[in-house]
C-alpha cells in the first residue's frame, strides 16, 4: 500500500495547525495567564487539556496499545469526519462501504462533497469476499467496514476481514462500536501489522456513557498525528474527561453490564421467535436485534402507541419490514414481549 501522506490531501499535508496556550505549556501550579480564562475557580474556569494526555495513558495500560496509537474524538462521529477531512477531496475522491451499515458514514461524506460507493451485502448480512477483494480506484481513499455491523448486529470473518486491510490500497476504518458485545475478537492488537488500519470504538454503547460524548480512534501513529492536527484545539471537554478516565477504574462492572445485555439478548431473540408476526430474528453480536416482521410499520406505531420505542428500519436497502430493538433490562424487555403478545 502507499505511504499514508501519500493518502493525505495536499492542503492538510502543509497545515500548520492551531497551537492553543495549554499545548506550549507544560509545568505545574504555573499563575496561568495566557489564556483569557477566568481566574476564579469554578471547577471548568479553564480549557481542558488539548492532548487528552491522562485518559490516553489510562487507555493504553487497559488495551496495551501506546498513546501514540490513541486518538480520542467528541465520539466516534468525530473520528469519521476527520478521516474523510484529512484523505478525500472534496468533490473528486470517494470512499467504499457496505450497504446496509452504519448511516453517519454516508452523512460525512455527504457533507464533505465526497462520492459513497457501496458493496451491497447478501441475504443473510454477509461480505461476498469477491465483491470487495478486487482493485479499486485510487480515488476511494477510505473504505468502512463496521464489525459488527449495524444495523444487522453480525460480524464479519477476521480471515476476510485481514485480507481485505492487506489488499486494500488506502485507508480502512474498521467500526467496533459493538465489539464489546461480541464473541469475536478485536483487532486491536494487530494494529502494528497495519499501516493503514484504523479502529473506532466509542464509550458510547457498552461503557454506557452515550451523554459524555467520547469515542477512541486507535491507528498507527502517522494516522494519529494527521488527525490530532486537524481536529479543534479542545474537542473534549474536562468533565467528560474525567467521567471517562474515573471509569477505566470499573470495567470490571462494565463487563458485568455486558454480560447481563449479552443474556437478555439470548432472552429476548428466543421470545421473539415464538411471536406470530416475527418472520426473522437475526443473529447478533451486538447491544440490538434486527428483526423482520409481517406489516413491520402497523407493529412500530403500535408500539409507539404503547410508550415503546424502536428503530424501524425497513426502507434501509435489505432491511424491508425490520425493526432493531436495542436490549434494554430484564423488565424493559419483558414489557416489550408483553406489549407484542397483545397486538
Ligand atoms: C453508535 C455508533 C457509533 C457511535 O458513536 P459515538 O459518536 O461514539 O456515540 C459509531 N459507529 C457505529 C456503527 C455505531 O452504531
Amino acid at each position: 500500500m502507499k505511504s499514508i501522506s501519500a493518502l493525505v490531501r495536499k492542503n492538510i499535508l502543509t497545515l500548520k495547525p492551531y497551537s492553543s496556550a495549554r499545548n506550549e505549556h507544560h509545568g505545574q501550579n504555573s499563575i496561568l495567564l495566557d489564556a483569557n480564562e477566568n481566574p476564579f475557580a469554578s471547577g471548568y474556569n479553564r480549557y481542558p487539556d488539548p492532548n487528552q494526555t491522562d485518559l490516553k495513558k489510562g487507555l493504553s495500560k487497559l488495551k496495551n496499545v501506546s498513546p501514540e496509537n490513541i486518538f480520542i474524538g467528541n465520539g466516534s462521529d468525530e473520528a469519521i469526519d476527520l478521516l474523510i477531512r484529512i484523505f478525500c477531496v472534496p468533490g473528486k475522491d470517494s470512499i467504499l462501504t457496505t450497504t446496509p451499515t452504519y448511516g453517519m458514514y454516508q452523512v460525512a461524506a455527504d457533507i464533505n462533497d465526497i462520492t459513497v460507493h457501496s458493496i451491497p451485502l447478501n441475504e443473510h448480512f454477509e461480505l461476498e469476499p469477491k465483491s470487495i477483494l478486487r482493485e479499486w480506484g485510487n480515488e476511494i481513499k477510505i473504505l468502512f467496514l463496521c464489525n459488527p455491523n449495524n444495523p444487522t448486529g453480525n460480524s464479519f470473518p477476521l480471515e476476510l476481514v485481514r485480507s481485505i486491510i492487506k489488499s486494500f490500497n488506502g485507508i480502512v476504518v474498521l467500526d467496533e462500536a459493538y465489539i464489546d458485545f461480541s464473541s469475536q475478537k478485536s483487532l486491536l492488537n494487530e494494529l502494528d501489522t497495519f499501516p493503514n488500519l484504523a479502529i473506532l470504538q466509542t464509550f458510547s454503547k457498552a461503557w454506557g456513557m452515550a451523554g459524555l460524548r467520547v469515542g477512541v480512534c486507535y491507528a498507527s501513529p502517522a494516522i494519529i498525528s494527521w488527525m490530532s492536527k486537524v481536529k479543534y484545539p479542545y474537542n473534549i471537554n474536562k468533565y467528560s474527561l474525567e467521567l471517562v478516565k474515573e471509569l477505566l477504574t470499573k470495567n470490571k462492572r462494565v463487563r458485568i453490564n455486558i454480560d447481563e445485555i449479552i443474556r437478555q439478548r439470548n432472552w429476548l431473540s428466543n421470545q421473539l421467535k415464538f411471536l406470530p408476526m416475527v418472520v426473522k430474528v437475526y443473529p447478533s453480536d451486538a447491544n440490538f436485534l434486527l428483526v423482520k416482521m409481517t406489516r413491520s410499520k402497523r407493529i412500530y406505531q403500535y408500539l409507539q402507541s404503547k410508550m415503546i420505542i424502536v428503530r424501524d428500519r425497513s426502507a434501509t436497502f435489505g432491511c424491508v419490514d425490520c425493526l432493531r430493538i436495542t436490549i434494554g433490562t430484564g423488565s424493559e424487555n419483558r414489557k416489550l414481549i408483553k406489549a407484542l403478545k397483545s397486538v
